[in-house]
Formats: structure tokens, C-alpha cells, sequence
């Protein structure tokens, strides 16, 4: 009953995308790709296979089917279809977490090799390449991602990546994905894109990345219940199969279960951020008016001072932001103890709407303004949003 036909049936799509006429969307792909009918039960839903071992075939090896769950296994494979799928990539990598996913990434190359990197971006990334990978030999400079020219000063002979996060962490600034990526190809060198703000908002592969990172942990997962990462490429090359060698024998791989939520969650994404985007935008609109706020960094503001590369470069503006508060840092540690709907908490992408002081979480080597606070946008309505923002700055 358990034999090679049912391994690779439960892998095959219900649908398979290309029956879908013309080209699916995105919302289509997020509720159908890596799914299908169970075929030992007829489950809709996708069971979860928490075997750690396998059967082997009577004459030693099958390279199509399962032996040990770090290898593979039926959740994972599942959810790397899926995230292949869509973001338009070749293949997928799921790992343990976010930064087990850029660690693979970093672990692909070697002592002197040299990698641009924003020094704007996500903390843990920043500090992964300062604490784990210069040690190592890894050659970094951190460069004002969004100008283009810094970027080009920096290349080098040894130039083999460019880490870029756009919007940033947490300023929300932009980077011009096009424009880096032809700079990266220019000097020999790859462009790795951390999209976790944007999921199906930017398509940096439209853009010419080379491999896309998530933290499947924020958006994808959606109910700030499961950590993982993700790396997709535009190409199955030697580069993506070095990576997949890091997650099968480094060993930072997700659980079955995790898996399993991640790819749920997937099914949600695209109609998820069309209201964290819209409820966002009126949040920052509802700041941008407010006399305690003293600044508001949202690209979907006209005032946002690269507005018009966000528009051309997203399809809509994304759930985070952030804004700078009148007074000082203890106004500022002060507000999220008096929001009601707001969660004091690190993180994003949820359900859940949650407010932070980030230069409190950043730790000593922060450029994060001390007045500072990022909101990640949920599904609450925005009208309740707004009034409790209203009644928390109201003091
Ligand atoms: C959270 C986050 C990460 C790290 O992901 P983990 O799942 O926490 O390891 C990386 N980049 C960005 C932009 C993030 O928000």
C-alpha cells in the first residue's frame, strides 16, 4: 500500500498549474501548489508524515522517494514545490528559520570571498555576518543599500553576492532590486533578495535576483506560530544544489509539522496582505497627520521619499512600518505600554497587530532612531487600529 506510486502521487498537484487557463494567480497558485489529494485516504487537507524513517525498496535505494526525514520528507518536499511555485523560482530550500536560511547562503561561499551587504537590514542578519562569518574569513562591507553608487564602490574582484532587503529593517527604505542586480551581474556576483516584508508584493526574480530569502516565520506562517525559512532559486545550478547539500547535511531542517504550517499558511498569503497593505496605508495615514508623530516611513505614503520606486517596484506597499515619535526615548518606551490592541512584541507578519521600540531590542551596535517604533499591521480592522493608536498617543 505504501510503495513508490502512492510517495509520488501524494506530491502531485490536484491541479497541475499549467492546466489552469491561461497562467494562474497568485492566489490560485498560493491555495493549490505542492497539494494534493491523499491517495491512501482522500484527505483534502494535507496529512503530516511525522516518520523520521522510511521503507527501503527490497533492492536498496529509490533516488524518487523518502529514507530519512533530514534527507527529505513528504511535508517538506510538499512545501518546497509550493514555495517554488510561487515565487516563479526553479527550486526551493525550507530550513529551520529565517537565518538558518542565510546561513546556508553565506556557508555556499568561502574564506575571502566578498559580500556586499546593507547596513541597513534585519539585525539577526547583520550580526549572523559579523559574528559568525568574518571570524570565518568571510570578507563584508555594509554599504547604503539604496544608493546605487556605494554599491558599485564597493565591488571588487572577489565580489561573489550582494545581500539586499528591501523595504529595510527598520526605516523601510528602498532598494532598487533591478538596478543592484545588474550591478551584481556585472561584477560576476549573485543577488540574494530577503523578500520576508513582501511576499507576493515583490517579485524579485521579475527583477533579476538570483535567489530569493524568507523567513517563513513572519508572513507565510501568518499566526506567529511556527519559525522557519526558505530559499528559492531562479535556477536548479550549482550554486542552488551546494545549498541544498548545507540544508541536507548541515542538518538545520524544519519539522514535519512546522512544514505543514507553513504551507497552510501559504494558501492565505496573497488575500492576507492585500489587507495588512490596506490597513497599513491607513495607519500611516491616520501618523503621518498626527501632531505627536514626527515622521512616518511607509513607501505607500507620496511623501515616503522613494514612493515612486516603490510603486514601480511593488504591487502594493506591505504591512510594516514605522514612526518616529515627538519627544524622547522614554515617550517613545512609554507608547506601546498604552495600546490595547497593539501587542508589545517583537516580530511581524501575524494576524495579530504588535508595536516595538526597536532600538531597545537592537542591541548596542543600533542605528535605530531612540523615538522610533515599527508596527507590524494585522488584520484587525483599521478603524480599531487607529483608535488605539489615537487613545495611546492621546497622553
Ligand atoms: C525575522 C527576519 C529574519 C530572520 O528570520 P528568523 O525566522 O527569525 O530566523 C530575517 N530577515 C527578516 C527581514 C526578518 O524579518
Amino acid at each position: 500500500m505504501f510503495g513508490s506510486p502512492t510517495r509520488s502521487v501524494l506530491l502531485c498537484q490536484r491541479i497541475t498549474m499549467a492546466e489552469i487557463d491561461p497562467q494562474p494567480h497568485l492566489e490560485t497558485v498560493a491555495v493549490h501548489a505542492g497539494r494534493g489529494i491523499d491517495p491512501a485516504t482522500g484527505a483534502v487537507a494535507e496529512p503530516i508524515h511525522l516518520s523520521t524513517t522510511f521503507q527501503r525498496p527490497v533492492d536498496g535505494h529509490d533516488p524518487s522517494g523518502f529514507d530519512y526525514a533530514r534527507s527529505d520528507n513528504p511535508n517538506r518536499r510538499a512545501l518546497e514545490k509550493a514555495l517554488a511555485t510561487f515565487e516563479g523560482g526553479a527550486a526551493a530550500a525550507a530550513f529551520a528559520s529565517g537565518l538558518a536560511a542565510a546561513t546556508a547562503i553565506f556557508q555556499a561561499l568561502g574564506p575571502n570571498d566578498h559580500v556586499i551587504a546593507p547596513v541597513e537590514a534585519y539585525h539577526g542578519v547583520i550580526r549572523l555576518l559579523r559574528t559568525l562569518f568574518v571570524p570565518w574569513g568571510l570578507r563584508v562591507d555594509f554599504v547604503d543599500m539604496p544608493d546605487p553608487e556605494a554599491i558599485k564602490q564597493a565591488v571588487n574582484s572577489r565580489t561573489r553576492l550582494i545581500w539586499a532587503e528591501t523595504p529595510s529593517n527598520p526605516t523601510v527604505k528602498l532598494t532598487d532590486l533591478a538596478a543592484v542586480a545588474e550591478i551584481a551581474h556585472q561584477a560576476g556576483a549573485l543577488l540574494v533578495c530577503d523578500n520576508t516584508w513582501s511576499p507576493g508584493i515583490q517579485r524579485p526574480f521579475a527583477l533579476d535576483a538570483d535567489v530569493v530569502m524568507y523567513s517563513t516565520t513572519k508572513y507565510f506562517g501568518g499566526h506567529s506560530d511556527v519559525v522557519g525559512g526558505a530559499l528559492i532559486a531562479r535556477q536548479d545550478d550549482e550554486f542552488f544544489q551546494r545549498l541544498r547539500e548545507i540544508q541536507t547535511i548541515g542538518g538545520a531542517v524544519p519539522a514535519p509539522f512546522d512544514c505543514w504550517l507553513v504551507h497552510r499558511g501559504m494558501q492565505t498569503l496573497p488575500c492576507r496582505m492585500r489587507a495588512h497593505c490596506e490597513h497599513a496605508l491607513r495607519v500611516a495615514e491616520f501618523l503621518a497627520a498626527h501632531p505627536r508623530v514626527t515622521r512616518v516611513h511607509y513607501p505607500g505614503l507620496a511623501s515616503h521619499p522613494q514612493h515612486a520606486l516603490a510603486a514601480r517596484q511593488m504591487s502594493a506597499f506591505g504591512g510594516m512600518l514605522s514612526f518616529e515619535l515627538r519627544g524622547d526615548r522614554a515617550a517613545a518606551m512609554a507608547l506601546p505600554n498604552r495600546t490595547r490592541i497593539f501587542t508589545r512584541a517583537t516580530s511581524l507578519g501575524g494576524v495579530e497587530s504588535l508595536i516595538e521600540h526597536r532600538q531597545s531590542i537592537e542591541g548596542p551596535d543600533t542605528r535605530t532612531p531612540e523615538t522610533l517604533l515599527r508596527l507590524s499591521i494585522g488584520l484587525e480592522h483599521p478603524a480599531d487600529l487607529i483608535a488605539d493608536l489615537g487613545q495611546a498617543l492621546a497622553v
